[in-house]
């Protein structure tokens, strides 16, 4: 064989199986991943043996986004028979100790990072394109919820730009929920005018930010849901003051029956991806992800008949 055809040959295998990545089955379920210490998640090695069907994976450090590294963990998750959904951005300097911190160091907002942040984001969705993966993910931060606010307007132009660079990757950008009521998300994915701009609903999201209903949040952006993360929380006593307390998918106030009606409902078909957080505690973490991901399993078969 010839050195051209060999590049060819393998570059064909490749394509092959970056295709096969992005088969994703409606409705598969799954965890969330993290492949070293950037962002939450369950460590990589752990979530592949879970014996899920499916994980999202957390975007690396800067320094772990390689040809190398997207090599192993696509082959790790071959092994083990697991789909990569999509992955979930994240920012270095992001802090989630308050809401307040969140407020002044989450996603595209904060305005000494943005520039930064843009470049980090670009650089994500290269990663996952090297994964196969046509969707990334992520905290947009605190959008101003008063469309004439000089920051919505920069912000929403902001996301064209990075809407644009992931169409050019073949990719959507899915915004997670929690810091905005439905209606101003519904405006601000409009504002954007782009088609490749889509939600990541995190029911739990919007109680312990003390925002506003889920269920009645899902119902209001429904048509730009594409992906979910099955997570749940209680309400704080001082809504939107303090923080809610996070609890494992079933076991707080979202309602997770209803929560994947509603899904069912409005026909949705996404990945269904449980996140727990609680990076305290590893083992316990990994548990009761594995035990959300067999209750979806068994609501799932109940609901989509
Ligand atoms: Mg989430």
């Amino acid at each position: 064989m010839t050195s051209v055809k060999m590049i060819s040959f393998f570059l064909g295998v490749s394509l092959f199986w970056n295709t096969l990545a992005t088969a994703v089955e409606p409705l598969v379920v799954g965890v969330i991943a993290r492949y070293d210490e950037h962002g939450a998640g369950i460590p990589f090695e752990t979530a592949i043996n879970l014996g899920v069907d499916a994980i999202q994976i957390k975007a690396p450090f800067p320094e772990n986004r390689t040809q190398e590294v997207a090599d192993e963990i696509l082959a790790k998750c071959r092994e083990k028979g697991i789909v990569i959904t999509s992955m979930q951005s994240g920012f270095t300097g992001e802090s989630y100790k308050t809401i307040p911190a969140v407020r002044e160091t989450v996603g595209l907002v904060p305005r000494a990072t943005r520039a930064e942040r843009m470049e980090q984001f670009r650089s994500v969705c290269d990663f996952a394109k090297l994964l196969g993966l046509d969707t990334v993910c992520f905290h947009i931060g605190f959008i101003p919820h008063d469309p004439l606010d000089p920051d919505f307007a920069d912000v929403v132009e902001m996301t064209k730009v990075l809407c644009d660079y992931a169409k050019g990757n073949g990719q959507k950008i899915h915004l997670e929920t929690g810091q905005e009521p439905g209606d101003v998300l519904v405006t601000f994915i409009k504002a954007t005018e782009r088609d490749n701009l889509f939600v990541n609903f995190d029911p739990a999201n919007l109680i312990l930010y003390g925002c506003a209903d889920p269920l009645e949040t899902l119902k209001t952006v429904a048509p730009y849901v594409k992906s979910v993360h099955c997570k749940d929380a209680v309400w704080a006593k001082n809504k939107g003051v303090d923080w809610g307390t996070e609890v494992p998918f079933g076991e707080g106030d979202v309602n997770a029956k209803l929560f994947l009606q509603i899904l069912h409902d409005t026909g949705f078909e996404g990945a269904l991806i449980v996140e727990r957080e609680n990076r305290g505690d590893p083992e316990r973490q990994a548990l009761e992800a594995k035990r959300a991901a067999e209750l979806i399993k068994t609501l799932k078969a109940e609901i989509w008949k």
